[in-house]
């Protein structure tokens, strides 16, 4: 989609700290790191939400690669420590990109709830 900031780094025209691909997803480095591991885990297709990726073609499959690669990296950050993945979503849930992303926070302990 034209002007998504995330579909560029997701086909790679802006720059950004890649750690994985997978089929249909791509995990990066978030720019403004809230914990020391913050990741952000998107589809390369642009959906705007979760339920979107749900309703979408391979939904299934989508939604299932991406918390597999976010649960993986969660896992592999954290611990035994542990992790925590956030999904906001429209105004009210904080979404400022409107690119579907699965925030993975781990290397701290997290409050709740959230703010
Ligand atoms: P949201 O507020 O939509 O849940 O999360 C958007 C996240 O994307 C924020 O944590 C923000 O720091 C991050 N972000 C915004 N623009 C960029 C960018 O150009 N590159 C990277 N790596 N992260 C970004
Ligand atoms: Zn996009």
């Amino acid at each position: 989609m034209a002007d998504c900031v995330f579909c560029k780094i997701a086909a790679g025209d802006i720059p950004a700290k890649v750690i994985d691909r997978g089929d249909g997803v791509v995990a990066i480095e978030d720019l403004n790191p809230q914990a020391p591991t913050h990741l952000l885990v998107m589809p390369v297709e642009h959906f705007a939400t979760l339920r979107d990726v749900a309703l979408g073609p391979d939904g299934d499959a989508l939604v299932a690669e991406m918390i597999d690669v976010a649960s993986r990296l969660g896992s592999d950050r954290g611990g035994e420590r542990g992790f925590r993945i956030v999904v906001n979503t429209g105004a009210d849930g904080g979404q400022t990109v409107g690119h579907v992303h699965l925030h993975v926070l781990a290397g701290r302990a997290m409050s709740w709830p959230p703010g």
